[in-house]
C-alpha cells in the first residue's frame, strides 16, 4: 500500500508537484517554473509552512525535481503519479512501462504541446526514482465511456479509424472526481444523471450517468466547446476558410489566435483572461468586460443544455473550477438561462460559499446544483495507489500459482 504518492503535473517549462502524506493527511506543493531559463526558479514548497523561492538558473525537469524533492528529504514518496493530458485510446490510469510510453508518445498528435512535456517528466522521475512504481493518469481516460454518437464527428469514416480523428474530451480527472464526490454529498453515489461544469482558465461541461461520462463539450483538442480564458471555444469551422482568404492567414496563426487571443481576452478587447478581472472591470462599466460575461455564461448555459440529452434523467448540476467554485455571479447569470429545466437557486446559499467550500445552493424544488471543490491532486493519488495495488495483487497471485507440470 503507498502512503505516500508524489504527483507530479509537468509543462513544457514548468513541473507543478504535490506530494500527499496520506497517514499524516497533508500535501506539500512545489512549483518549478521558467525551466530552461536564466530565471528557472523553484517556489513554494513548504514543509512545516516554510516558503521557498530557489533560483535555480538554466535548469531541466531533472534538476528541478532533484532540488524541490531535497526539500523533502524526510518525506520520500512510495509512488508517483502523472498527470497526462491525452493517453488516446487508453481507457484508465496505468503502470508506466515502455509499452504505456510508446502510447503517450503516439498520442502526441493530438496534444503537441502537453504529451512531450508529460515524457520529459517521466523520464526525469525514472531516472531520480529507479526503483518507484509510476502510473499515467490520463485527462481523457474518463471519457472513454461516451458512446459512439457522442465522439463521432460527422466527417469521412476513414478520419476517425485511420487518423483517430474523434472527440476525446478533457478534464476527465477533475469531472470523474466532483461527479463522484457531488454524487455523495447528494446522497446517491455514482447514481443518477449530473452535469458538471469545470470552469477555470480551461473550462468543459460533462454528462454523468451512473458514474461514467457519456457527454463532455471538449473534443479532439481542449479547444472545441465552452468560452475559456483565451481559448475560443466553438466557432463556425468555415471561419477558418474565411480568415485564410480574406486576411491570408495560415492555419498555425489561425490557431494561435483561436487558442491565445480568444475567449474571454478577445471578447474584452485584450482586457483580460482573468474573470475577477472582468466582473470588476465590468462593475466599473466597461461594456466589453460586460458582453464578455453575459458569453460566456449564456454558451455555457446552452451546453449543459445540450449535454443534458445524453442522460436519461437530470437529478442535477456541480460547479467546479476557480471560477465555478468561486463565483456566485457567475452561477447566478447561468442558471439565469436554464429556467425551464426547473432549476430554482437559492440566492442565499448561493452568496455564501467561496473556494473550498461544498455545499448545496438550490431550494430543493427542481434538480439539485453543488458547487463541489476540485481535486485532481488527490484524485490522481488516488488513482496511482489504486495501480500499484492492483499491480501488488497481480504479482502475488502469480507468485502462489502452482508450477505447471509435464503430463
Ligand atoms: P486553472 O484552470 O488554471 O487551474 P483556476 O481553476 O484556478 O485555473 O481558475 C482560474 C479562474 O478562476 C480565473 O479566471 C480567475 O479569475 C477565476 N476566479 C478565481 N476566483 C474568482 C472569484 N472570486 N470570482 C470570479 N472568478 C474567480
Amino acid at each position: 500500500m503507498s502512503k505516500s504518492v508524489l504527483v507530479i503535473n509537468c509543462g513544457s517549462s514548468s513541473i507543478k508537484f504535490a506530494l500527499l502524506l496520506e497517514e499524516q493527511n497533508f500535501r506539500i506543493h512545489g512549483l518549478a517554473e521558467n525551466l530552461g531559463t536564466e530565471n528557472a526558479r523553484i517556489k513554494g514548497v513548504t514543509v512545516g509552512n516554510e516558503p521557498v523561492d530557489i533560483h535555480i538558473p538554466f535548469a531541466d525537469h531533472k534538476k528541478a525535481l532533484e532540488v524541490g524533492l531535497e526539500r523533502l528529504a524526510n518525506y520520500k514518496p512510495d509512488a508517483i503519479g502523472h498527470r497526462v493530458v491525452h493517453g488516446g485510446s487508453l481507457t484508465k490510469a496505468e503502470l508506466i512501462n515502455d509499452e504505456i510510453i510508446e502510447k503517450i508518445r503516439e498520442a502526441t498528435p493530438l496534444a503537441p504541446l502537453h504529451n512531450p512535456a508529460h515524457l520529459i517528466g517521466i523520464e526525469a522521475t525514472q531516472r531520480l526514482f529507479p526503483d518507484l512504481p509510476q502510473v499515467a493518469v490520463f485527462d481523457t481516460a474518463f471519457h472513454q465511456t461516451m458512446p459512439a454518437h457522442a465522439y463521432r464527428y460527422a466527417v469521412p469514416k476513414f478520419l476517425y479509424t485511420d487518423f483517430g480523428v474523434r472527440r476525446y474530451g478533457f478534464h476527465g480527472t477533475s469531472h470523474a472526481y466532483v461527479s463522484e464526490r457531488g454524487s455523495e454529498l447528494a446522497g446517491s453515489f455514482k447514481q443518477g444523471g449530473w452535469l458538471t461544469a469545470h470552469l477555470g482558465n480551461g473550462s468543459s461541461t460533462c454528462a454523468v450517468w451512473n458514474g461514467q461520462s457519456v457527454d463532455t463539450s471538449m473534443g479532439l483538442t481542449p479547444l472545441e466547446g465552452l468560452v475559456m480564458g483565451t481559448r475560443s471555444g466553438d466557432v463556425d469551422p468555415s471561419l477558418h476558410s474565411f480568415l485564410a482568404a480574406n486576411l491570408g492567414w495560415d492555419v498555425y496563426k489561425i490557431d494561435r489566435m483561436l487558442n491565445k487571443e480568444s475567449g474571454l481576452l478577445g471578447l474584452s478587447d485584450n482586457l483580460s483572461n482573468d474573470m475577477r478581472t472582468l466582473i470588476e472591470a465590468s462593475e466599473n462599466g466597461n461594456e466589453d468586460a460586460t458582453l464578455a460575461i453575459e458569453v460566456f455564461c449564456y454558451r455555457l448555459a446552452k451546453s449543459l443544455a445540450a449535454l443534458s440529452c445524453g442522460l436519461p434523467r437530470l437529478d442535477g448540476l456541480f460547479f467546479t473550477g476557480g471560477i465555478g467554485e468561486n463565483s456566485a455571479y457567475i452561477r447566478e447569470k447561468t442558471m439565469a438561462y436554464l429556467p425551464h429545466f426547473g432549476f430554482n437557486l437559492d440566492k442565499d446559499a448561493n452568496n455564501v460559499l467561496k473556494r473550498g467550500t461544498e455545499g448545496r445552493i438550490d431550494n430543493g424544488t427542481g434538480p439539485q446544483i453543488w458547487v463541489v471543490p476540485t481535486d485532481e491532486e488527490g484524485r490522481i493519488a488516488k488513482e496511482t495507489q489504486s495501480v500499484v495495488e492492483q499491480e501488488v495483487e497481480n504479482t502475488t497471485a502469480k507468485k502462489s500459482e502452482p508450477e505447471a507440470t509435464l503430463a
